[in-house]
């Protein structure tokens, strides 16, 4: 009885690895994910999967306003300008 006890336990902690290692890989913290994973391994394997890393996430503003859709940038010379402008104040061509 304290043997499958055991076994199990170690094969929760096996099994918290997977989406330890698939969140560390997306820049998250892998001890956090390794106790998630080992208590609830069923919800934590898809949540990691699916989690947004820490590297996807812009860390300038620019590309951050780029990122929520706010900016854009022109396709001509490059310049970053307003979503909804329809000409580029830059060099004046369309949007
Ligand atoms: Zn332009």
């Amino acid at each position: 009885m304290e043997e499958s006890l055991l076994l199990s336990l170690g094969l929760a902690i096996v099994l918290g690895l997977i989406p330890a290692a698939i969140a560390r890989s997306k820049g998250l913290s892998f001890v956090e994910w390794w106790v998630f994973g080992t208590l609830l391994f069923i919800i934590a394997l898809p949540a990691a999967l699916f989690a947004k890393g820490a590297k996807s996430r812009p860390s300038n503003p620019t590309n951050q306003l780029l990122y929520e859709g706010k900016v854009k940038r022109c396709p001509h010379c490059l310049a970053i300008v307003a979503a909804d402008a329809a000409k580029c104040p830059k060099c004046h061509k369309a949007l």
